[in-house]
């Protein structure tokens, strides 16, 4: 397969390219396909961060498709991670939808690189959905005694397969995608607060993630460093 103009960029961009090899697969509840991968080294050159997440080559037709995923329980000892892919009709999903084990993949690591503030802040906002569970779970855990209030948008009762990693003091509301994603948008302005001490952390559809970031920027005035915000993808 050959790559994009994409593949270039991220080469001269200093992109690392790895291949991965699929150990197991598994369904959960048929709407998200949970694949645990060998790395290729990838874990050794790199190290792990919360919400860390890869460029995924798939093949689209001989035309090179890149897709970002998210590392879930990252073990560099092992060389290993799963990555959970919420399942819909794009060729990523369809893909892992049918991988089996031994199939292999490329993927590029670039552009990953957050860190929780340090000293770590008094509360943490999170609005993700499907896509976003995998991170919005590895933040749960990289700040296990932060509390934590989330917000994850559903598209249908089977997105909730996936189980947020709460403890007792994370309070997660579901939030039903209505209006193309206005619904969240007014759920979350009418609740968020605007605290000097607290993260923001916004991964949804583009255009609700810009809605949200640009509430906590000019209504709110929530700094620059206080926000993180990546639309996950784009709605048809
Ligand atoms: C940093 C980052 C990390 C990500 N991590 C993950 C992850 O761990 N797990 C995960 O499942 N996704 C994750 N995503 C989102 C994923 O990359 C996108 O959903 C991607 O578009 C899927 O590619 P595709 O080839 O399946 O579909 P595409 O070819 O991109 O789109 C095909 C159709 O599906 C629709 N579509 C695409 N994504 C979704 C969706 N999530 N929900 C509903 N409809 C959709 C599109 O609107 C389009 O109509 C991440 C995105 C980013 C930016």
């Amino acid at each position: 397969m050959k790559r994009n103009w994409e593949g270039l960029v991220l080469k001269a961009m200093g992109g690392r390219d790895f291949r991965l090899t699929v150990l197991g697969t598994e369904s959960v509840d048929g709407h998200y396909q949970r694949l645990l991968f060998d790395d290729g080294g990838l874990l050794t050159a790199y190290g792990t961060h919360p919400t860390m997440w890869i460029r995924l080559w798939f093949d689209n037709g001989g035309r090179a498709h890149q897709r970002a995923y998210t590392l879930v329980d990252p073990d560099p000892a092992t060389g290993r991670f799963t990555l959970e892919f919420a399942l819909h009709d794009g060729c990523a999903a369809n893909w892992a939808a049918a991988a089996t084990v031994g199939d292999t993949i490329d993927a590029t690591v670039q552009g990953s690189a957050f860190q929780l503030p340090d000293p770590a802040p008094e509360h943490l906002y999170l609005v993700g959905d499907a896509a976003s569970l995998p991170a919005v779970n590895s933040l749960l855990d990289a700040g296990a005694d932060i509390p934590a209030t989330v917000w994850l948008e559903y598209a249908h009762e089977g997105e909730k397969a996936l189980t947020p990693r709460a403890r007792a003091h994370h309070d997660v509301t579901w939030v039903p995608r209505r209006d193309a994603g206005r619904h969240l948008v007014d759920t979350v302005r009418e609740a968020l607060p605007a605290a000097g001490s607290a993260h923001y952390w916004l991964a949804c559809e583009a255009a609700t993630t810009r809605d949200l970031t640009r509430h906590l920027r000019r209504t709110l005035g929530v700094g620059k460093h206080q926000l993180t915000s990546l639309g996950y993808w784009r709605a048809a």
